[in-house]
């Protein structure tokens, strides 16, 4: 199934008449680009470990080179993956908005790949370090022998992204909620609608009125919520519905 021309035209319509746009993006959009899941990613020497042991703060302490190896083999897995032609097509909508701001929750990179500029990485970034007692931001990684590396604190470096039982990036939290409360339209892209707190941003932004549409191939725990769903793959839908808001 996918969405119809008359769905498109009123989705345009709703973003032509908004100067401030909010996008929240989910795996589908990355999923589409083949970037595998956790659960695909686990295969080989990975498959006998549970996401406690690969992506905690105890699995990290508890067995650090595991871990360590475990990301090193996840960033080698994506670092040949391209965006699609939707994290092109919200490059493309961010030009056209006063106010702008991508949340992402995922850990992939691509929406920079592509060219998106205000980002809000709700879960981090995989390619992207910190240290483990401190939270040290790690611009390089140090020529160390060491597995892990080491910040120059003494501390391991682990990835920086959101593990299992951790809360989010406080600033990223908040810029998330500004976007939410200020944004005219919220556009949202391939998130299950289950996860929190991604999953109550439809309901926040329009507690303070604005409309939204969803992108999305299968209907989700948020579609009764939205003003328009446009059913079907982003990296065709998107595009699709930068052209129809363009020849309005
Ligand atoms: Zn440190």
């Amino acid at each position: 199934m996918q969405c119809t021309q008359e769905q498109l035209d009123e989705g345009a319509r709703i973003l032509k008449r908004s100067r401030s746009l909010a996008v929240s993006t989910g795996a589908g959009i990355s999923k589409e680009s083949g970037i595998p899941t956790f659960r695909d990613a686990q295969t080989g020497l990975w498959a006998n470990y549970n996401p406690q042991e690969l992506a905690t703060p105890q699995g990290f302490s508890g067995n650090p080179k595991l871990v360590w190896e475990w990301y090193v083999e996840r960033r080698r897995m994506i670092s040949d993956v391209s965006p699609n032609p939707g994290h092109y097509a919200l490059v493309d909508l961010e030009k056209e908005f006063d106010e702008f701001t991508l949340i992402t929750q995922n850990i992939d990179n691509l929406h920079r790949k592509a060219g998106s500029k205000n980002i809000v990485e709700l879960h981090g970034n995989i390619l992207r370090f910190k240290c483990f007692d401190r939270e040290h931001p790690i611009e390089q990684l140090p020529d160390d022998d060491r597995i892990p590396p080491r910040c120059h604190c003494g501390s391991m470096i682990r990835p920086d992204v959101v593990w299992f039982g951790e809360i989010l990036p406080a600033d990223a939290v908040m810029k998330a909620g500004r976007a939410l409360e200020t944004c005219e339209t919220l556009l949202v892209v391939g998130t299950s609608g289950v996860v929190y707190p991604a999953a109550a941003f439809p309901a926040q932004a329009k507690a303070c009125g604005a409309r939204v549409i969803e992108v999305n191939t299968e209907i989700s725990a948020i579609t009764p919520l939205v003003d328009v769903y446009l059913q079907g793959p982003a990296g065709e839908v998107l595009p699709k519905l930068v052209e129809t808001f363009r020849a309005l």
